[in-house]
């Protein structure tokens, strides 16, 4: 069996690096690097030659019977894919039917690794977890550095500045992350969540939990959150008036899976914002949290930078294709078997990643 790793057009990271190659191990199975693959992230063609054949895009999608990159290969290069092969991938299967549509059409099979379970067994695969933890941290730094002054307090001779105003809005994995990132840089810290188990841990990181009451907390859900009634809604919108009105920053991280992301932040409390304060906008490329946030732009609006960096992961290369590797190589374990694909429906984990239809 043959796996697999193409360079990503668009993207610094690469799907697989060196260190989780030479721990693989499965019988039966040989690694093709495309020339280049991992040099963005620091990983270079002769650290991988030892494990694997560095070769050329073409040869790699003429032969390959797994396919591992972090992006969906171009469309355009999908009918120079060998039929019957797997495609791993972060396909995002909510927002591409279509893709998804023309990948089963030309005899190809896709796994989604964002659709992996967020149970305790699948913690290993579970990439949309390594990857938002790196968002939130960078989005702290990021934010840090678009800000026209400091996160700590200072007290020095010509002045002192108070410590700089936080507010978190979705303290899942990349929240979480980020309240850690900002209370180690000085920052006073607020967060809100839908989910009644996130008040525990928000304040465990030092920061005070905003409660908004009357959410909808399914537990059942998977961990995820699900979408609050529009009464909620506009309670909430209220409350995040008044701390955004006082904040220096906000960073937004809340998703439902599988639909549009909520408006948290609307244009009026922007409008309500100082000057010179930094939105950071994580849900942007599922439609933003900020009404008017637009994906891969930085939007000023009276004064305050809307940032709706969608892939803060790749401004972190090196260390995302570490965790990306790791969680995508124990993924590929679960699905080959003697040196052959085992696409075992009964698996839950394998069942929820089969987005196209065609799989045996
Ligand atoms: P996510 O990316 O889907 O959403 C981010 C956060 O936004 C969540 O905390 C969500 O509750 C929140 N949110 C959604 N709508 C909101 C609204 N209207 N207002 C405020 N906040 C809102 O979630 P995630 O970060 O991937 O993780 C969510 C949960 O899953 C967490 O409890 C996490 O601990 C759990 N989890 C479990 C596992 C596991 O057991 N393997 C792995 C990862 C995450």
């Amino acid at each position: 069996m043959i796996i697999g790793i193409l360079k990503e057009p668009n993207d610094k990271r690469v799907s697989l690096v060196p260190s989780t190659l030479k721990k693989f191990k499965v019988e039966g199975v040989e690694f093709r690097i495309q020339k280049g693959a991992g040099v963005q992230a620091s990983y270079v063609d002769a650290k991988y030659e030892k494990y694997g054949k560095v070769t050329d895009r073409e040869e790699i999608m003429k032969h390959a019977d797994i396919l591992v990159t972090i992006n969906p290969i171009p469309v355009n290069e999908l009918p120079r894919i060998k039929k019957g092969t797997l495609l791993v991938a972060v396909f995002s299967p909510f927002q591409n039917q279509e893709l998804i549509a023309r990948i089963e059409k030309l005899g190809l099979k896709a796994a989604s690794l964002d659709m992996i379970p967020r149970t305790t067994i699948a913690q290993t695969m579970d990439i949309l977890s390594s990857m938002a933890s790196i968002a939130g941290y960078r989005a702290v730094l990021l934010a840090a550095t678009e800000l026209p002054g400091f996160f700590p307090m200072m007290i020095t001779a010509a002045g002192s500045i108070k410590p700089c105003k936080v507010l978190v809005l979705g303290a899942g994995v990349a929240g979480l992350q980020a309240i850690a990132t900002a209370r180690r840089l000085g920052a006073i810290v607020e967060a809100s969540d839908v989910r009644a188990a996130a008040k525990e841990e928000v304040e465990s990181l030092g920061a005070k939990f905003v409660e908004v009451p009357g959410a909808i907390d399914k537990r059942d859900a998977g961990g995820y959150a699900v979408e609050q009634t529009a009464e909620f809604m506009a309670r909430q919108q209220e409350e995040v008036q008044k701390r955004a009105a006082s904040s220096d920053v906000v960073i937004t991280t809340a998703q439902i899976l599988g639909k549009k992301a909520p408006v948290l932040l609307t244009a009026e409390t922007v409008s309500k914002m100082k000057p010179g304060s930094i939105v950071i906008d994580l849900a942007a490329s599922s439609g933003g949290n900020c009404e008017l946030s637009k994906a891969d732009t930085t939007v000023i609006h009276n004064g305050v930078k809307i940032i709706g960096h969608s892939n803060l992961p790749s401004e972190m290369p090196r260390d995302a294709s570490f965790f990306f590797s790791n969680n995508v190589a124990n993924y590929l374990k679960l699905i080959i078997k003697d040196g052959n694909l085992d696409l075992d429906r009964k698996n839950e984990i394998i069942d929820k990643t089969l987005i196209t239809k065609n799989q045996t």
